[in-house]
């Protein structure tokens, strides 16, 4: 984590206990998260809905908080998987009982089996015979019925299961994607950029990470709503996506951030990728569907850092980081990377060779 980053996030943090204590909502974990979240403004509809009640004079009460946290923060995909766990856990229990009550029948079936091998040992009238015969055959039409039974349970869980890791499979998918721009989220390319270092570490190649920050957004979401502020997020993401290819991997780093994993490329190369995204996102005049108003131009700034071999995942996205603040500084709507902005550092240091 930069310093940068630090101590925005405290920030956030020293903002969240503020306003915990001044609205006297209980410190709980799932309340400090609300309302660092609040703090952040990733999500403008929260902001919208707890703005109003701070507006309305409404004093926020711990239901209010726990009412707004399940509406906002707890977790759809955990609670889907809760679902599904429960619904394997139902099938698995008929599952066991059908078999239970198939081993019963079959026991009693072979011991009856058995009583008749010990009776026609023995000699035996034919009218016993015909009780044995008919009491063998009620038996065995019991045991084909108790065994058709369970057929039919374990077809029909074999459906349900089916049907389970379908369910299993979509959530699985939906927890690795940004709800928002539907491409992958923070944790996805956490995962992603750890075994991008493991290969490029193994194999040599070069490793390149893009870190972008669209410009001056919260004065587009204020000037223009943040539902159209959505859809500018949505295009951006479309824009990543569509300039990159192959093993690269696009996420939403968090809020109007973005990120790109290039596997396989050097800072030339992701400098080339970096650019075709900001003209591109630069050169889309915005018009809003609903209106057709000309809501302008975006512009993104980029900071470019390429894998060292002593680079942990932590230290490649710090330099990428260093690198977007330096653009914003300069000017934003630019692309720097870690080797421009050295060749800034020692110029400004005035450090040159004898
Ligand atoms: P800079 O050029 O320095 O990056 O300025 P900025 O305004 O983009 O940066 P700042 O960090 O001050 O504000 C980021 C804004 O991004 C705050 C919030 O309004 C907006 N934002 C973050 N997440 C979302 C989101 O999910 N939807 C919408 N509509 N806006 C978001
Ligand atoms: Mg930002
Ligand atoms: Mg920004």
């Amino acid at each position: 984590m930069s310093d940068h980053e630090f101590k925005r996030a405290l920030g956030y943090a020293n903002s969240a206990l503020d306003l915990l204590k001044k609205s006297s909502i209980p410190p709980y974990p799932q309340f400090y998260e609300l309302l660092y979240t609040y703090a952040t403004g990733v999500n403008p509809t929260l902001n919208h809905r707890i703005n109003a009640i701070f507006a309305s004079g409404e004093s926020p009460s711990a239901s209010l908080a726990e009412t707004l946290y399940n509406e906002f923060l707890k977790s759809d995909v955990n609670d889907r998987m809760s679902t599904v766990s429960e619904r394997m856990q139902v099938r698995i229990e008929a599952v066991h009982l059908a078999i239970d009550h198939a081993m019963t029948t079959a026991n009693a079936y072979s011991g009856s089996l058995q009583a008749a091998q010990g009776d026609l040992e023995r000699d035996i009238e034919p009218e016993d015979l015909k009780t044995l015969a008919a009491r063998l055959l009620t038996e065995t039409r019991r045991m084909q019925d108790t065994n058709r039974m369970l057929e039919q349970k374990l077809e029909a869980s074999r459906d349900d299961i089916a049907a389970l890791q379908r369910d299993l499979d979509d959530v699985r998918r939906e927890s690795l994607l940004d709800p928002l721009t539907k491409i992958a989220n923070r944790k996805s390319f956490d995962e992603g950029l750890r075994s991008a270092i493991a290969e490029a570490r193994q194999t040599g190649n070069p490793l390149c990470l893009i870190l972008m920050d669209i410009d001056h957004f919260k004065t587009f979401n204020d000037t223009y709503g943040h539902q159209t502020g959505d859809q500018v997020l949505r295009l951006v993401a479309m824009t990543i996506k569509s300039n990159i290819k192959g093993r690269d991997l696009a996420a939403r780093y968090g809020g109007e951030e973005f990120v790109a994993i290039l596997p396989n490329t050097d800072l030339k190369g992701a400098t080339i990728v970096a650019e075709n995204v900001r003209q591109a996102i630069h050169g889309k005049e915005l018009l809003k569907r609903s209106t057709n108003e000309k809501l302008g131009r975006i512009t993104a700034s980029f900071g470019i850092a390429a894998f060292h071999a002593s680079d942990t995942a932590g230290s490649l996205i710090e330099r990428a980081d260093r690198c977007l603040y330096a653009a914003k500084h300069a000017g934003r709507n630019r692309v720097l990377t870690e080797e421009s902005l050295a060749e800034i550092n020692e110029s400004r240091g005035g450090v040159t060779a004898a």
